[in-house]
């Protein structure tokens, strides 16, 4: 199928009829309270391509706890901060381990597997706010920017819930601290952090925020070059590698898309050189991807053929 012929209305309602007995299905994220509250009944899909189309279906336009989905943007900014000397403070292996995973910082000496597992993650929050104290500020501007939407924000009830919550994340501040991998106080980089993870954003929001990284790091709809070819491929490359938890392998195999899911439910994709698109269904699988919306993207590439395999 081409992208100009497809009928994306009609692919986005197949889709969504297909994988409406799934949604319900998973299971809510409970460990940070205020997202259990969030109803579990809810699927929506968005797709925005290269050439200016965007499609969308269900509750695409409802935003969502984006959690880990953040962790590409500030990826992106903590690389333009470091360049590559990022990876000498974090690596791009996938961990095979849970995203809260402290063990194999041990063995590793405080370099986290990759930016994606929440280690990783405290590192590259702890790049960006070395680099500016408005780190936060920042990270907004630049999702804003990418979304072409203002009204993007934090949901201070998330961010305040997961704090209260975050026992694990701040042993693995302090731990990665101790081997001297964080720069930053410890509280400074879990608030940023947590209120990072709490940023609300729909399905239609992430599919433009993610579309510069299907066209070589340059945005359409601004015509700036956000960030160069070579970092948007290497982005793309630890998303399909580490970007769905310790399910990527599967992931992979089922999708074959660079994909970033959160715990909120959310999943953002791309197709290199075509379109980037999100679902979300707040319904997890037992690794913590949404249920429903990975099925969706599996769907999405058994539909088109567009895997990147
Ligand atoms: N804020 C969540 C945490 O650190 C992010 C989890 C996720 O989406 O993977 O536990």
């Amino acid at each position: 199928e081409t992208i100009a012929g497809t009928d994306f209305d009609a692919l986005l309602a197949r889709i969504a009829d297909d994988v409406q007995p799934l949604v319900s299905q998973g299971k809510v994220a409970s460990y940070i309270p205020r997202l259990a509250q969030v109803p579990a009944d809810r699927f929506g899909m968005a797709v925005a391509t290269l050439d200016g189309r965007r499609f969308s279906i269900g509750d695409a336009g409802t935003a969502f706890s984006i959690q880990s989905i953040s962790k590409v943007f500030s990826l992106s900014m903590a690389l333009d901060a470091l360049g590559g000397d990022l990876w000498q403070r974090v690596g791009r292996e996938p961990s095979g381990s849970p995203y809260n995973s402290l063990v194999q910082l041990e063995d590793e000496r405080g370099i986290p597997r990759n930016p994606f597992i929440n280690a990783g993650a405290l590192v590259v929050a702890d790049v960006v706010l070395s680099k500016r104290r408005d780190g936060l500020d920042a990270l907004l501007a630049f999702i804003r920017e990418r979304a072409g939407n203002a009204d993007i924000q934090v949901d201070t009830d998330v961010a305040e819930s997961e704090a209260l919550a975050g026992f694990r994340n701040a042993a693995l501040t302090n731990f990665i601290r101790s081997f001297g991998n964080i720069e930053q106080p410890v509280e400074a980089v879990l608030d940023f952090y947590f209120r990072q993870c709490a940023i609300a954003m729909s399905c239609e929001d992430l599919a433009l925020a993610f579309l510069h990284q299907a066209d070589g790091g340059r945005c359409r709809r601004t015509g700036v070059q956000v960030i160069s070819p070579v970092r948007a491929r290497r982005i793309n490359s630890l998303m399909l590698t580490c970007g769905t938890y310790d399910a990527a392998g599967d992931f992979a195999f089922h999708v074959g898309l660079p994909a970033k899911s959160g715990v909120g439910g959310g999943i953002a994709a791309v197709v290199p050189g075509a379109l980037a698109l999100a679902v979300w269904s707040p319904g997890l699988d037992e690794r913590g991807n949404s249920l429903a919306g990975t099925a969706a993207l599996a769907r999405f590439t058994e539909l088109t053929g567009w895997s990147i395999f």
